[in-house]
Formats: C-alpha cells, sequence, structure tokens
C-alpha cells in the first residue's frame, strides 16, 4: 500500500507505566529512519485539545530509554470523551499537519483512539503500556514487568521482617481486574496465598491455608492480595482473619504508587523498543485500526476491537505452582 503517512503524532495516555519512555523513543526513531516527521502530545489527548505539542527527533529522546514514568506526560482527558473536545483535538491535529496517531495506553487510550478514527478516519496504532498485563493480544504488556520486579523487592523485604517477628504480612498489590501481577509475584515471592479477581476466594479458605502453614512449621506468612480481589479489600480480610485468629500478628501493607514507578527492566525496555518500532512501520504500510503486541516472542497485530473486549486468561497452570508451593 502506498505510504501517506509524513508526519506521526505520539502520545501516552491513561496511567503511567515504566518504559513508556522507550517506546516514544522507538517511535521518533523509527521515524527519522524511515524518513517522517514525529510530534510528540503532551498530556496525552489533552495535548491534542490544546495543541501542546513538540516536535521530535532522534537526539531530543536521548538518556530517556532508562527512565521511568514518560516525559511527554499523561493524563485522562474527560474533554476527549466528548464529540466537542475530539473536534478540536482533529483541528489541531490537522493544523500540525498530523497524518497518524501512535498511542501508547491502556484499552481506555484505544477506545479514544478508535472512536476518533470513526469520526475522522486519522490512522492509529496502539502500543500497550500498562503494569496490569491486562490487554487481549500481547503477551506483555510495557511496564509489567518492570512491576513485577518493584513488588519482589518490596516483599523480599516484608518477608525479613515478618520472618523477625513471626509475622502474618497481607500485601496488597496492582490490579483491580486482573490477578496477573499477584499471581506472577505472589508465586516469586513465595506467598502462603494468593487472592485474585478471577478465582472465588473465602476467608475460610484462606484461613486453613495459614493454618496448614502453621502446622508445617511455617512462622510467618506473606498473603498477597490484589486490588480487585472480591471480598473486601486488603484491610477488611486481615480483620476478618484476625478476628477468627487473635494469636496472629498481623499487619497489611499497601504498595500503591511505587508499583508505577522506577527504572524499567532490559525486558520492558526490548519490548518498548521493538513495539515503538513495529507501529511506525505498520503506519507506514496503510495498518490502522491495530495494536502491536507481542506473542511467543514475535511481533503481532491485534484488530484494536479486540484488543480492547477481549481479555487474557489467567493461567491455571500458574494457580496450581502457587498451591502446590504453598505447601
Ligand atoms: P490504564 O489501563 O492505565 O487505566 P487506559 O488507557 O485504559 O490506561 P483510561 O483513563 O481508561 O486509561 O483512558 C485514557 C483516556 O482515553 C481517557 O482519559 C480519555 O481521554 C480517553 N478515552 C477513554 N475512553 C474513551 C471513550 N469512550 N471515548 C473517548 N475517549 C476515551
Amino acid at each position: 500500500m502506498a505510504n501517506k503517512v509524513k508526519r506521526i503524532g505520539v502520545l501516552t495516555s491513561g496511567g503511567d507505566a515504566p518504559g513508556m519512555n522507550a517506546a516514544l523513543r522507538a517511535v521518533v526513531r523509527a521515524c527519522k529512519y524511515y524518513d517522517l516527521q514525529s510530534v510528540g502530545i503532551r498530556q496525552g489527548y489533552e495535548g491534542l485539545i490544546n495543541s501542546d505539542m513538540i516536535e521530535l527527533g532522534p537526539r531530543s529522546v536521548k538518556n530517556i530509554i532508562n527512565q521511568g514514568g514518560t516525559v511527554l506526560k499523561t493524563a485522562r482527558s474527560a474533554e476527549f470523551r466528548t464529540p466537542e473536545g475530539r473536534l478540536k483535538a482533529y483541528k489541531h491535529l490537522k493544523d500540525n499537519n498530523i497524518d497518524a496517531l501512535v498511542v501508547i495506553g491502556g484499552d481506555g487510550s484505544f477506545t479514544g483512539a478508535n472512536i476518533f478514527h470513526k469520526e475522522f478516519g486519522v490512522p492509529f496504532i496502539g502500543i500497550p503500556g500498562t503494569i496490569d498485563n491486562d490487554i487481549f493480544g500481547t503477551d506483555f504488556t510495557i511496564g509489567y514487568d518492570t512491576a513485577l520486579n518493584t513488588v519482589i523487592e518490596a516483599v523480599d523485604k516484608l518477608r525479613d521482617t515478618a520472618t523477625s517477628h513471626d509475622r502474618v504480612f497481607f500485601v496488597e498489590v496492582m490490579g483491580r481486574d486482573a490477578g496477573f501481577i499477584a499471581l506472577n509475584t505472589g508465586i516469586a515471592s513465595g506467598a502462603q496465598d494468593i487472592l485474585i479477581p478471577e478465582q472465588r476466594d473465602s476467608v475460610q479458605e484462606l484461613c486453613e491455608s495459614l493454618e496448614r502453614s502453621e502446622k508445617s512449621g511455617k512462622k510467618s506468612s506473606i498473603v498477597i492480595v490484589a486490588e480487585g480481589e472480591k471480598l473486601g479489600g486488603v484491610y477488611e480480610l486481615a480483620k476478618q482473619v484476625q478476628q477468627k485468629h487473635p494469636e496472629y500478628d498481623i499487619r497489611v501493607t499497601v504498595l500503591g504508587h511505587i508499583q508505577r514507578g522506577g527504572s524499567p527492566t532490559c525486558h520492558d525496555r526490548v519490548l518498548a523498543s521493538r513495539l515503538g518500532i513495529a507501529a511506525v512501520e505498520g503506519l507506514i504500510e496503510g495498518k490502522t485500526n491495530l495494536m502491536a503486541g507481542i506473542r511467543s516472542n514475535k511481533v503481532v497485530f491485534t484488530p484494536i476491537d479486540e484488543a480492547i473486549k477481549k481479555h487474557n486468561e489467567i493461567d491455571t497452570e500458574l494457580i496450581k505452582v502457587a498451591n502446590i508451593l504453598a505447601i
């Protein structure tokens, strides 16, 4: 297909994730490599609405591959959800001669781009940037691996103090709708139990697991709780277990936003670099309404509707692994 794209706008939108900068760098450098221009749009869709943009070249993205967060900044733009807001955005896009967009973000950001395309025909390719790993069409989202490593580093530290005081630690990790962070970090940090939104758990089962661990000689335990588990939240869970077992010395730690920050891991930097280049190449080939992702270590494109609507399933083998190791 003939290359009509000459000038690509790139933005980061929704929640930030480590590796977004590496993706931005790859988009900008791929544009230069293929003789296209690139424009950075600040604050997600807000930057389109307010015409807050910056010309980018290979040198303007130096020294950012190792930085967490996003140098373009990100936002949740309420105005872009309105037809008036999107019309403003389109006008500014045209004023700045931008032919196509690369949208680095989560499913909300892709939904916005999809609607924008339906209204104004602006080609776009999405890059999955979110720590939750909850986007269909890719084995890994950018930022997920870094978040996993941040969590296990923190939980390893909690284990030191849990062991010294014979305590039970309830640790809440991010994942409002998905338990990927909880399940994987739970296995990697040797958690006694892992509670995730995808599984039906009960306080009774959790207590039995802790009792088993006590009987087997364990003096301290870690319980990893995903934000979105269905039993009322980490504090409520801890309270209910404490009521059944007043003898337990229970502590709660909510890891919170530290999981979003930090220098991206090698895995995230390489993933972001590959997807950034793939997105530009896709636009050059005339592709649109797709998400660039990674499957079995190969770059693949998934229709954006599928990426938005479908969900990655939790691997039941991982649940088995967690259960066996918590014996
Ligand atoms: P995360 O997974 O980190 O939450 P996200 O991309 O899903 O990232 P959202 O806040 O859901 O984050 O979406 C980001 C932005 O995309 C919104 O603030 C809004 O500007 C735009 N957006 C989302 N849904 C729509 C929609 N239905 N119509 C227009 N724009 C939308």
